[in-house]
């Protein structure tokens, strides 16, 4: 067992004049030590990347609160808030974002009465179903196909 243990030490001499003593270290330990502090060093770098990352976003003014841009872009308002409708349309997106309503609903209530409708007044429940059936009569839900 001696020889063996000497053999080992012969072993482990070479191995380190080849590879350096690291190689020869309990490799937990070496880990430990230098290995974490990179690790822990290169986490530090990520984090402060994806900080930085998220100060440049922009925020954006939505009422009383700031909203980063980003978030706004992801969830396009697909829902006409005043009518109910769902439209994919892109052009009633423009309506949505600026007026708050759909393009029909803006040719019917906001057109030509935009202060009105700045002013916070909304079409009441028998006008938006006027609203509705005046479409499905002269065909208008035509003019939602993108
Ligand atoms: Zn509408």
């Amino acid at each position: 067992m001696k020889r063996d243990q000497e053999y080992i030490v012969k072993v482990e001499q070479a191995i380190a004049k080849k590879y350096g003593e690291e190689a020869i270290q309990n490799p937990k330990k070496y880990w430990d030590d230098q290995k974490e502090k990179d690790y822990l060093a290169q986490l530090k770098k990520v984090q402060e990347k994806s900080d930085r990352r998220k100060q440049k976003s922009k925020k954006v003014k939505e009422g009383d609160i700031l909203v980063d841009e980003r978030l706004l872009k992801k969830s396009v308002e697909r829902q006409c808030p005043v009518c109910s409708i769902y439209s994919f349309s892109s052009r009633d997106d423009l309506y949505i974002n600026k007026f708050s309503c759909c393009r029909e609903c803006y040719m019917e209530f906001v057109e030509f009465r935009e202060d009105r409708w700045d002013s916070g007044w909304r079409p009441s429940k028998d006008e938006i179903a006027q609203r509705r059936l005046k479409k499905d009569n002269n065909g208008r839900s035509g003019e939602e196909v993108r």
